[in-house]
């Protein structure tokens, strides 16, 4: 986004700059405990060693439990970024991200505006590993895993992030603001030296339960589509 466009969003009625929920997390503690093991950080890592930082990951619980990590999906070029919550069971299984009912859902409104997982966006949640029983993750599972998302975001600089529910939106805007105050505008999102757009909407698996609200997701993916055909290719 260059400073032209930053300076319209106001007259585009987009929300507050935000900044994602690990900056006001223990960060001493959590967030990036000074590199991995062959003393290249997260914050610095390529693709191919952050996919090896997180399937080696053993910085909470959950290491113990899942099956395998699960990174994300689709092209490292992408200029949308989808985020969702957690792996479930399926994922947990595949080590893919949104593979099971909600992922067809998720599937089917991606390509509602034309885009294919594999190639046109990138699919990744804040917790790379499954939450037993899909329980809700917790605030220092979230704290630990965040630099892994944070450098998938600044490796991939998507012109446009699509936060996937209550939960993906709370923990990118560091906000405990409800979904309804939060979509149907953009948000801006400040991760290391990006101000990233971000839209907000409902979980797939919240749209399984609540068709009527299919309605307000497809707003949202409309102006998703409308933003990136409005953002310059190069971003
Ligand atoms: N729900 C999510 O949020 N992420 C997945 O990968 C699958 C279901």
């Amino acid at each position: 986004m260059d400073e032209s466009q930053r300076r319209a969003w106001p007259w585009l009625g987009t929300g507050p700059l935000w900044t994602m929920r690990s900056a006001r997390a223990p960060v001493g503690e959590a967030a990036e405990p000074g590199g991995d093991s062959r003393g290249q950080g997260v914050a610095s890592a390529d693709w191919e060693s952050l996919r090896r930082e997180v399937s080696s990951c053993e910085r909470c619980s959950l290491c113990a439990t899942r099956t395998q990590t699960v990174f994300g999906v689709g092209s490292e070029h992408a200029r949308c970024l989808v985020i969702g919550e957690a792996p479930g069971a399926e994922e947990d299984r595949r080590g893919e991200p949104f593979v099971g009912r909600a992922g067809e859902l998720l599937d089917l409104m991606l390509g509602a505006i034309g885009h294919d997982r594999q190639r046109d966006v990138f699919i990744a949640n804040v917790l790379k590993c499954r939450p037993p029983g899909n329980r809700d993750p917790a605030a220092e599972e979230v704290a630990r895993c965040q630099p892994f998302l944070a450098r998938q975001v600044e490796l991939i600089a998507p012109a446009v992030i699509v936060a996937l529910g209550r939960f993906a939106a709370q923990s990118l805007l560091a906000t405990d603001a409800s979904i309804a105050s939060l979509r149907g505008r953009a948000q801006s999102c400040r991760i290391g030296e990006r101000e990233i757009p971000v839209v907000v909407t409902y979980h797939p698996a919240y749209l399984l339960r609540n068709p009527l609200d299919k309605a307000k997701a497809w707003r949202d993916l409309c102006l998703v589509a409308g933003m990136l055909h409005a953002a310059p290719a190069e971003q």
